[in-house]
């Protein structure tokens, strides 16, 4: 299982830390043992000083796929999670100024959150709405129709450089609204489904 991650997929997010907005997706990856399930508590690393949150979409791929062609890019998922793609803003920063990869800033043990699964026929698949609540108050709000490059596409342009496999997992960007956490710190994500808004993910910063 893979864990691919896109980067700077809201023009809103790309402008808020000085980014240009892409003229292709942005993709990094994590390795599996970032995974924070069931609601698990992130230790805050003593690597940073700058720990953020970016709430993000998250599409579990269905079946293998290489080279997916656009016509079937939406038979790729079937079910969608929030996750947070906890980011060390400051070891990061430090790694792009000097053109080295961000694994370490992105990559680290607990640093891909994750909820259940929803299945998508429980969402408006085309406008899939979600929030990021810190200590009560929503801070992030996206809506998957913002996307520079949509699930689709994200789905076509990965699989051209390597193969999709059932269980992999792609974080589909933040949206705008991304900033610190501190210990005592609690992080809730919520994801509209046609009827409901539902609290998915759960975590606390110790
Ligand atoms: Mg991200």
């Amino acid at each position: 299982m893979k864990i691919i991650c896109i980067g700077r997929n809201y023009a809103d997010h790309a402008k808020e830390l000085n980014n240009a907005v892409p003229e292709e997706p942005v993709v990094f990856m994590k390795p599996p043992t970032a995974l924070l399930v069931n609601n698990k508590p992130l230790y805050y690393p003593e690597f940073t000083e700058d720990l953020h949150y970016e709430l993000e979409l998250v599409v579990k791929i269905a079946k293998n796929g290489r080279h997916v062609q656009p016509e079937f890019a939406a038979d790729y998922y079937r079910e969608v999670a929030l996750g947070i793609d906890f980011t060390a803003r400051d070891l990061q920063s430090k790694l792009k100024k000097a053109g080295k990869p961000w694994e370490l800033a992105k990559g680290f043990d607990g640093s891909a959150a994750i909820s259940p699964f929803v299945s998508i026929d429980r969402l408006n698949r085309s406008a899939m709405e979600f929030e990021l609540l810190k200590n009560g108050e929503v801070v992030q709000q996206g809506n998957t129709k913002d996307m520079l490059f949509p699930i689709e596409d994200l789905i076509v342009f990965v699989s051209k450089f390597m193969k999709l496999q059932m269980g992999d997992l792609i974080f589909t960007g933040t949206p705008a609204g991304v900033g610190p956490v501190a210990i005592g710190d609690r992080l809730e994500g919520k994801l509209h489904t046609r009827t409901e808004v539902i609290t998915l993910l759960s975590c606390d910063i110790k």
